[in-house]
């Protein structure tokens, strides 16, 4: 499939980003946790937290917006990614949920940029080259409808996550 130009990928921290919306990778509570939520409720600061505990949790696959308070970001997606139990609990298939959602939401906004971390690939254990390949996968099918989104970013926390995005994407 041709690469879609609207897709951009970087390496660093998802909470620098001035995009419309980033993506947390948030687990259901919606309360904080480590990872790439404990940065962005650091960043953000306690507003985000105080808007949070109004939300009532999310459950997997789906997706909630917030404020971006003190992050350079507008706003925050909230979505829950699955835990890998190896790959028979319908994994694959709440992981591109979460994608969807999250894009779903940011085109119901008119959101314009957006910033994916790789989700559920820390803690929660999902084989990284499948979520990268099903991340660009959604994303593109996405794009193919829509009219609205200038900017889907994957940001990557190191080069290896990097280097899988290239390959799903046909870079390489
Ligand atoms: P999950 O619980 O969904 O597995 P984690 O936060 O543990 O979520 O990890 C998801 C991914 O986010 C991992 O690939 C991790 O390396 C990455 N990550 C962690 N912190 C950041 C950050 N500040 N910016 C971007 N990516 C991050």
């Amino acid at each position: 499939m041709a690469y879609d130009r609207r897709i951009e990928l970087m390496t660093g921290d998802i909470t620098s980003l001035a995009v419309d919306a980033i993506v947390n990778a948030a687990n259901p509570s919606l309360l904080g946790g480590g990872g790439v939520d404990g940065a962005i409720h650091r960043a953000a600061g306690p507003g985000l937290l105080a808007e949070c505990r109004k939300l009532g949790g999310c459950k997997t696959g789906e997706a909630k917006l917030t404020a971006g308070h003190n992050l350079p970001a507008r706003h925050v997606i909230h979505t829950v990614g699955p835990v890998w139990r190896g790959g028979s609990g319908g994994e694959e298939a709440l992981l591109a949920l979460c994608y969807r959602a999250s894009l779903g939401l940011a085109a119901t906004q008119r959101l314009r940029s957006i910033a994916f971390p790789a989700i559920s690939t820390g803690v929660y254990g999902f084989p990284r080259p499948r979520a990268c390949a099903l991340a660009v996968d959604e994303t593109h099918r996405f794009l193919l409808k829509d009219g609205t989104m200038e900017r889907v970013i994957f940001i990557s926390f190191d080069d290896e996550t990097e280097a899988l995005y290239r390959r799903a994407l046909g870079l390489d």
